[in-house]
């Protein structure tokens, strides 16, 4: 039995909680405030086939030091996760890394739409958390960027009782505004390439390929207000389109490049900070379900290259927990609003079953982002630097303790 003694609940009330475990312990909470164990519905812990940037032995320590205790992790890898027998491949391959780490991180899997297998979708069904679609190219080669593949998967999805996850960024509009951008090499550039209208233009064609079919929509990354309020629209209409920000669209805006350069490159990309607003406010109003940390490394050297050749994307599982409750202080967010966004949403809307996952957080805690405390393999945060108050002190898995703290 693992005992947690003294701990506050989020509403301010003291709890004594007995945790079936084969661990004897006890953790004396005092001045700690329990919260579940976070779920994080996208990361990218490149395994197979970028392990340079990431693995599970890796990503599971980040994970756990951040306060997760589970993660749906991204079909983008090498190969990438398209047919039954390769989401079998990657299972094992991630078992027998968090078995060797010894971390049982729990985890599910988004499985990749690809023109060439779409009938491998009703093959995995039961077996994944839900398809992956890329309506724009990302990192890796899976696109789909023609609309007849796009209702076919929305279709299949539906029959299925499967839910569909996308990337809304339009193929089309970005490859035209690439062409007015040829000569400028600045990072800066990203966010004009991959405006809010490509956002746009694929959400509005996501959710109505949502009024078709009656898919379950989760809109991946939203940035921008704009999204938000066709959102809003679709969830007034009654469909069932649910909504996923990011840290670091919650936490970054387009100023970021200065600074950051090629590590602020993310897609989607960051925004005005007007954006930022909009989407702490669509928090409040219940339109913004959940946080995904779209945690997705790479190396130092690969974020220092020029644009054009810099990839896409930055880690933060380990962070995400601490932003947040550093805007708790700033009174952008309530801590229920915290556990709604981090595991409650998501269990709602994946239809997760209960665990015994916990973190006892410290909110009074100060700490300064540092990259060489950084677990995760790619070794940098974008937030490094930054003091921010609130962290993670233990992770609850399973029944069993995990320091958070480095
Ligand atoms: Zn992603």
């Amino acid at each position: 039995m693992l005992r947690i003694q003294n701990a506050k609940s989020i509403a301010g009330t003291l709890i004594n909680l007995d945790i079936p475990s084969e661990q004897e312990a006890t953790i004396d909470a005092t001045g700690l405030t329990l919260l579940p164990g976070l779920i994080d519905p996208h990361v990218h812990f490149r395994t197979p086939g970028y392990e340079h940037k990431e693995d599970w032995r890796t990503a599971a320590q980040a994970a756990i030091s951040g306060g997760y205790t589970t993660v749906f992790d991204m079909p983008n890898t090498l190969p990438p996760t398209v047919t039954l027998e390769l989401l079998k491949e990657k299972k094992s391959i991630i078992d027998k890394q968090l078995k060797e780490i010894g971390i049982p991180l729990r985890y599910q899997l988004f499985f990749g739409a690809d023109k060439q297998h779409l009938n491998q979708i009703a093959k995995v069904k039961g077996q994944v958390i839900g398809i992956k679609v890329f309506m724009g190219c990302s990192t890796g080669g899976l696109v789909i960027d023609d609309d007849e593949s796009l209702n076919a998967i929305f279709k299949i999805a539906a029959a299925e009782n499967m839910l569909v996850a996308v990337h809304a960024e339009d193929e089309c509009l970005m490859n035209q505004n690439k062409k007015l951008y040829v000569e400028n090499k600045e990072y800066a550039i990203h966010s004009k390439i991959r405006n809010i209208q490509a956002a746009v233009i694929a959400v509005e064609k996501a959710i109505h390929l949502t009024r078709i079919y009656g898919t379950k929509l989760y809109i991946l990354h939203v940035s921008s207000a704009d999204e938000v309020e066709l959102i809003q629209k679709a969830k007034q209409e009654g469909l069932p389109v649910y909504a996923e920000t990011t840290p670091h669209h919650l936490f970054l805006n387009d100023s970021a490049y200065a600074t950051l350069n090629g590590k602020a490159q993310v897609n989607p990309p960051l925004r005005a900070s007007k954006h930022q607003y909009a989407l702490f406010q669509a928090i409040h109003d219940g339109i913004i379900d959940t946080l995904g940390t779209d945690h997705a490394p790479h190396t130092l050297a690969e974020k220092a290259k020029a644009y054009g050749d810099c990839p896409s994307g930055m880690p933060s599982i380990e962070v995400a927990l601490k932003l947040l409750l550093n805007a708790y202080h700033e009174n952008k967010l309530s801590l229920n609003e915290i556990v709604s966004l981090t595991s409650k949403r998501a269990k709602e809307i994946f239809n997760l079953p209960e665990t015994n996952d916990f973190v006892l957080v410290d909110l009074s805690k100060q700490t300064t982002i540092q990259d060489s405390q950084m677990k995760t393999k790619c070794g940098w945060s974008p937030y490094a630097g930054l003091v921010l108050t609130g962290e993670p002190v233990y992770t609850i898995l399973n029944g069993k303790t995990y320091p958070a703290v480095t």
